[in-house]
């Protein structure tokens, strides 16, 4: 169950640029909200604002009515999957689903079983000993996806997670990334570039440009559906 209320949210980068603006948005719980605009309109810089990987400059974010600027960001209970997986090199696939865990100090039993779980889900069952760099693009794709989802956030921000995959794989996580959303209940942020994603996963768009919200609206009424 997560809520998320972004009250005139707004990131000024310390060399003075103003990334984003007087941000306002209320995401209901298991909404699936999409970001859509062009490259530096701000999509990225918010996501991190909410992950807490960004200062938010002005404004306020609140999940389920708790005020969360100030939070640390592994204390927020977000899960972020990037574009480029941010994978560790070094490490196995069990290891880098684990990471997020170990490092909240769960339980070694409960790591086990949760990576597993995930794991099973996603295909991985087979991979857990090999590192990134012997895993396919769609496979990589699957462990950033499981690192998230063995925390079982509330909420998910994903910026552009398919962008490096082939057109085949595509159609296939967007899918896969459909009946996640359904089966986890989560709420979920999705950064995409690619229309046919923004409409058959987004509940509500968010068109932005030059750090300003344009327009919300639902994928129907965006792209005149009939
Ligand atoms: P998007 O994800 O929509 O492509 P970003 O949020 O990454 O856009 O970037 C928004 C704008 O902020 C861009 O103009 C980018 O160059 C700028 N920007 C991003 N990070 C920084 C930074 N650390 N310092 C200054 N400007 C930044
Ligand atoms: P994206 O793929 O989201 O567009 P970028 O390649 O623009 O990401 O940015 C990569 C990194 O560089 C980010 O950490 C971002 O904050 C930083 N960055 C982007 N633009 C600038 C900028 N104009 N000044 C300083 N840092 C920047």
């Amino acid at each position: 169950m997560a809520s998320l209320s972004l009250k005139g949210i707004g990131k000024r980068y310390p060399n003075g640029f103003e990334a984003v603006k007087d941000f306002n948005l209320e995401i209901e719980d298991q909404e699936f909200i999409i970001f859509v605009g062009p490259s530096g309109c701000g999509k990225s810089t918010t996501l991190r604002m909410i992950a807490g990987l960004e200062e938010i400059t002005t404004g306020d974010l609140f999940i389920d009515g708790k005020r969360m600027n100030e939070v640390e960001p592994k204390d927020r209970d977000i899960a972020m999957v990037f574009q480029n997986y941010a994978l560790y090199p070094h490490m196995t696939v069990f290891d880098n689903m684990a990471f997020g865990l170990k490092l909240r100090k769960v339980p070694k039993e409960e790591i086990e079983q949760k990576v597993l779980e995930a794991a099973k889900i996603l295909d991985l069952e087979q991979l857990l000993d090999r590192r990134p760099k012997a895993l396919s693009g769609g496979q990589r794709q699957r462990v950033a996806m499981g690192r998230a989802i063995v925390r079982n956030p509330k909420v998910f921000l994903m910026d552009e997670p398919l962008s490096n995959l082939d057109a085949k794989l595509r159609v296939q996580m967007r899918a896969e990334i459909a009946s996640l959303h359904q089966r986890l209940g989560a709420t979920i942020i999705y950064v995409t570039h690619d229309q046919t994603e923004a409409m058959t996963l987004g509940t509500r768009i968010v068109v932005l440009k030059d750090g300003v919200i344009q327009q919300v609206d639902t994928p129907k009424k965006l792209y005149n559906e009939p």
